[in-house]
């Protein structure tokens, strides 16, 4: 992704809509039933720990290699075992190296009771890694997330009764092809189901987007962004603050391009959740250190408790009333 630290606005899709503070405050707080984190199995961060380490040894899995197939191969693996049906999206589309494969794999959770009426959260994250001239694995810059959200499916699996359908969502080619960011140059995945679910007519369901990415720095401090909707930040970050996380939330503010923004485009409010602060003056990015060295169990587990306690407030606000 790319960080904006100029001022510049970028000219963005309204977002669906946006919830004051004091309506988050009414919602049921960590102790509801709703609450998966207690009611349910809790997040298991060496299990996601283990789903990072099973991808940074698959190597570089840049889209269209080898290698990527190897990581849907493990995702589906994973969502089976946890009793859900894995769905592969795939395209091929012209990049600047010429026409690349790309494969979204999700899998639906769907709502108690009447799940055709209920609306549908996706929790994303981007699997591929950038290619680079030298091996470079993504440990935090798509394999943490990626395992965050893994485990995240089997715990949300294991629990009920849930108001709201869960999409997890591993989005192929987040990675800009060439060196820089530049659109139309990067968001492959994103872009690619974003425009499937207005085709099919089911993004009129779709009623938020979480996304997940570099959530495995030693040293956790979610972002503000300034693209992802209020409320949905807030959602999670107050209940980090509530649950002895908040040095884990509320970093600097900045306007962060990211996968979130295919899905704010089309009209879906949406948050990124992530660090960008990794290494020393973010050194870390895209450099030869995004290694398991660098990322830590705990802030695995701690991203993950942090959308388990967030997500009851945002299945308040979201459920058929
Ligand atoms: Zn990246």
């Amino acid at each position: 992704m790319l960080v904006h630290r100029d001022r510049i606005r970028r000219a963005l899709a309204v977002l669906g809509c946006s919830t004051p503070l004091a309506v988050l405050a009414g919602c049921p707080g960590p102790t509801s039933s709703a609450t998966p984190s207690l009611a349910g199995p809790t997040f298991d961060a060496a299990r996601a720990w283990k789903h990072l380490e099973a991808q940074v040894q698959i190597g570089p899995r840049p889209a269209g290699t080898p290698e990527a197939e190897r990581t849907r191969a493990y995702l589906e693996t994973q969502l089976s075992a946890a009793g859900l049906t894995p769905v592969r999206e795939a395209f091929e589309q012209a990049t600047p190296v010429g026409a690349l494969s790309f494969c979204n794999v999700y899998a639906d959770l769907p709502a108690t009771g009447d799940a055709s009426k209920a609306p549908l959260v996706l929790l994303v994250s981007h699997y591929d890694t950038k290619r680079m001239e030298f091996p470079f694995v993504g440990a935090n810059d798509g394999g943490s997330s990626t395992a965050v959200l893994l485990e995240l499916a089997r715990v949300l699996k294991d629990d009920a009764p849930r108001s709201v359908s869960y999409r997890f969502l591993f989005v192929d080619g987040e990675e800009a092809v060439r060196a820089h960011w530049q659109d139309p140059d990067n968001r492959y995945g994103s872009k690619r189901h974003a425009e499937g679910l207005v085709k099919s007519g089911v993004s009129s369901r779709v009623k938020a987007a979480v996304l997940l990415d570099m959530v495995g720095d030693k040293e956790l401090r979610i972002h503000r962004d300034e693209y992802s909707a209020p409320w949905l930040y807030e959602a999670f970050a107050a209940a980090a603050r509530k649950n002895g996380l908040a040095k884990h939330v509320d970093g600097p503010r900045e306007r962060i391009a990211d996968d979130h923004l295919s899905f704010i485009e089309i009209g879906i409010p949406a948050v990124d959740l992530i660090d960008f602060e990794y290494g020393p003056g973010n050194s870390y990015w895209h450099s030869a250190q995004d290694t398991l060295e660098h990322c830590s169990q705990e802030s695995l587990g701690i991203a993950g408790r942090i959308v388990l306690l967030g997500l009851p407030a945002i299945e308040a606000k979201l459920a058929p009333k």
